[in-house]
């Protein structure tokens, strides 16, 4: 390689053999058989003489992929229709007098399908798509990368009409100069921007797309006029968007009836297409282990798990394997007590890789998560399940046997305390009023309550105390429930010894034998839709 290398030449010349050229080849069903011929030809001419200059072409002729195996991106499809419009039909296209795109940037973050929509676009205007990544034009050496980047047009103008798609152009479109200044990356830039500027109509049936995610550090002179003016964002998926990828990812396999698209694009929030590509990829890889190949939404559900979680551990004995089973057995008994609390799905105390604690699992409620809207019953009765875990210990194995398991649960539970009390003032402290002593504000990707500055020492102190006040009853609460309940608590307790993990029917079966009939009851008749 060329860190190994005495002569700088052969350096040089080893490092252009690295640039690859990728090219697919347009589909074009019209095409008979001679003119195919014609055309492999021309393109192992082409990749012969790209060969001489050190640059490799990838020609592939399958895979070439149209708008719809790309899903959830938006407008963003609307948006490049214009490209293809363009190929298919120039004359309409300059009848209307609409200026012609010569350069497409797409922004947006990785694996959100930037490549596969300019390799759509490729596909439905049956065009050429050629395709290099822009790290490839930086080099060490002065002038490799602008050199680079003229083969690349030159081959393109061969092989119109075509798409040339340069990836992560950041790499080079850096603004120019300043400290931060590259002699190399300015030249291959200048090339670029010079290479965009010579377009004239006979090149015309070419259209350059370029992807980035890093906007904010391009160079200014690449987005003006005339370059690239046509800027597309490729975002993450919203909720529907990634039900449209799931059902572009789960028809290419056989699956069961049961799959509920809505739950698995819940769960993924923050999934780029790429994730959910992955995930279905690896749900069918457990539905194969499974042995039916078919998959099922619990095939869908284990994989996303596995993803967030990581493999199972071999399960915990002894002492530490009861902690957990206290801590899950009475979370999931207390969940299932309170009426305003999603369904209990799931209850492990399997020690996963990313993971070392249990789980109970709770029924995703759409409504709720999407609006964020939740109502002081709600919050109550959430803060009785966190506190539930630490509660079930002090009971179990007595107030001087505690142990730090519960310090996640115990900063969830002063949360809601303070949402309720502070923040959204649903349940102010006396003296205080319907006001919020607090204000959100964003570290990085955490949003934290601040408390307002006008707020006195004295509010201060009252509305820590009140908060003290008010954690100390729902413990107080939490514990008596626990009480009451000891018998179905020890029966989860027992179970989840056993067998590791729950169903949430197994869960509700125990619970309905052995639970106090007050609590059944009050239960049975609250049980309505809440906030
Ligand atoms: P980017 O160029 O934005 O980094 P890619 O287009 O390379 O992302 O996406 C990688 C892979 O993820 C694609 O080949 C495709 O399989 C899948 N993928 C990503 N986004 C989508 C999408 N919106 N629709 C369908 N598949 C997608």
């Amino acid at each position: 390689m060329a860190e190994d290398s005495e002569d700088p030449m052969d350096a040089a010349q080893s490092l252009l053999s690295l640039s690859t050229l990728k090219m697919r080849k347009a589909r074009k069903p019209e095409l008979d058989e001679n003119e195919d011929k014609e055309v492999r030809r021309k393109m192992k001419q082409l990749g012969r003489k790209m060969d001489q200059r050190g640059m490799k072409l990838q020609y592939t002729e399958d895979d070439t992929v149209y708008f719809d195996d790309v899903a959830g991106i938006g407008n963003a499809k609307f948006e490049v229709m214009e490209v293809v419009d363009f190929f298919t039909s120039p004359d309409r296209f300059r009848q209307s007098g609409a200026r012609i795109p010569r350069g497409v940037l797409l922004c947006g973050p990785p694996g959100c399908g930037k490549t596969l929509l300019a390799r759509a676009v490729a596909g439905e205007a049956g065009a050429n798509f050629l395709s290099v990544n822009a790290s490839e034009f930086v080099e060490m050496f002065i002038g490799v990368g602008a050199s680079r980047v003229r083969d690349l047009f030159q081959e393109a103008r061969k092989a119109a009409p075509a798409i040339v798609f340069i990836d992560e152009i950041d790499a080079v479109g850096r603004i120019r100069g300043g400290a931060m200044g590259n002699d190399e990356r300015d030249q291959t830039v200048n090339q670029l921007l010079s290479e965009l500027d010579g377009f004239n109509s006979k090149d015309a049936d070419i259209v350059v797309m370029a992807a980035t995610n890093r906007r904010d550090v391009l160079d200014p002179a690449l987005i003006r006029a005339g370059r690239f003016d046509r800027i597309i964002y490729v975002p993450l998926p919203d909720f529907n968007g990634r039900i449209e990828i799931l059902q572009v990812y789960l028809k290419q396999h056989p699956t069961t009836g049961d799959i509920d698209l809505r739950e698995i694009a819940f769960e993924t929030q923050r999934f780029s297409g790429a994730g959910i590509a992955n995930l279905v990829n690896a749900a069918a890889i457990m539905a194969g282990k499974a042995n039916s190949g078919t998959i099922r939404h619990k095939d869908l559900l284990a994989a996303l798990a596995y993803e967030r979680l990581g493999p199972d551990r071999q399960p915990y004995e002894g002492a530490r394997q009861k902690r957990l089973a206290v801590q899950e057995a009475a979370t999931c008994l207390v969940a299932t007590l309170m009426p305003a609390i999603e369904p209990v799905v799931h209850v492990t105390i399997i020690p996963r890789e990313k993971y070392p604690m249990g789980q109970t699992v709770l029924k995703v409620n759409e409504q709720r998560e999407l609006t964020q809207q939740f109502t002081q019953r709600y919050l109550e009765e959430q803060l009785l399940m966190v506190l539930a875990a630490r509660a079930a210990e002090e009971l179990e194995f007595g107030p001087d046997e505690m142990s730090t398991i519960n310090q996640r649960r115990l900063v969830m539970a002063r949360r809601i305390v303070q949402k309720l009390m502070v923040s959204s003032a649903i349940d102010p402290p006396e003296g205080v009023g319907n006001r919020t002593l607090s204000n959100p504000r964003r570290y990085g990707r955490v949003l934290k309550q601040v408390v307002l500055p006008r707020v006195t020492t004295q509010t201060y102190e009252n509305v820590e105390a009140a908060m003290e006040k008010r954690l100390n009853a729902a413990y107080a609460e939490v514990k008596e429930m626990l009480e009451r309940n000891r018998k179905a608590l020890t029966a989860l307790i027992d179970s989840l010894v056993e067998n590791n993990q729950l169903t949430g029917e197994q869960v509700r079966e125990i619970i309905d034998r052995h639970a106090a009939k007050s609590d059944l009851r009050r239960r049975r008749e609250q049980a309505a839709e809440f906030l």
